[in-house]
């Protein structure tokens, strides 16, 4: 897909990989074309997302242009460290790794509608990280209160997982990334993510409501 900037609705991001083919980062497609200006683009990936066009040389008469790819990886150092460490927790990319269902009652939720609930609460010794923490609606978290699950008698839904970094990228980009985007990290996910992809339909146990 070769496409101009007012045929996207929102504008795709670029996903950025080390030289090792790791996935780093999204970032603008002006950051994309200074890495290109300054020939930092090694390698690239996915299909031509965008044709950049710049002034005209004066010499030659010729426009000059820069074609970005989807994908592109970058001369730097390897940043296996980056690729194997905990992504940052945060409220949006934990209701996306929920589907944005609330963990207790299986309702879908806007990101507004829902909380970050810690399973074993911070009260009780819980600590606030992705295995530790779940969306839920406010009515279940108000439910739940500074109880464990025994105690209040709740049931997860699913299980709290750490996404990796492909996993993360996905989450954190959803709803402009590109097919070739989303094929390329899928392959790099671990299979927990795969396997909730409809997990929406498996939910068992709601609470009366
Ligand atoms: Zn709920």
């Amino acid at each position: 897909m070769l496409a101009t900037l007012d045929q996207f609705v929102r504008i795709p991001r670029i996903l950025r990989l080390d030289i090792a083919g790791q996935p780093l980062n999204w970032i603008t497609w002006q950051d994309a074309v200074c890495l290109y200006a300054r020939e930092l683009v090694v390698w690239s990936l996915g299909d031509l997302a965008l044709r950049i066009y710049g002034g005209i040389c004066a010499a030659s008469g010729q426009r000059s242009m820069i074609d970005v790819h989807s994908i592109i990886a970058c001369s730097g150092r390897i940043h296996a460290e980056s690729y194997s460490a905990t992504p940052p927790l945060s409220n949006k990319a934990l209701f996306a790794r929920d589907r944005n269902f609330c963990m207790y009652c299986g309702m879908k939720y806007s990101d507004s509608q829902l909380t970050r609930d810690h399973v074993v609460p911070i009260s009780r010794g819980g600590a606030d990280e992705w295995t530790n923490v779940a969306a839920a609606c406010r009515r279940c978290n108000i439910h739940k209160g500074d109880s464990l699950l025994h105690e209040c008698k709740m049931e997860l839904l699913a299980l709290p997982y750490t996404p990796n970094v492909a996993e993360y990228l996905a989450l954190t980009n959803s709803g402009r990334i590109l097919g070739d985007q989303l094929n390329f990290l899928e392959s790099r996910f671990n299979t927990i993510l795969s396997e909730r992809k409809d997990f929406g339909h498996e939910f068992v146990n709601p609470l009366p409501r």
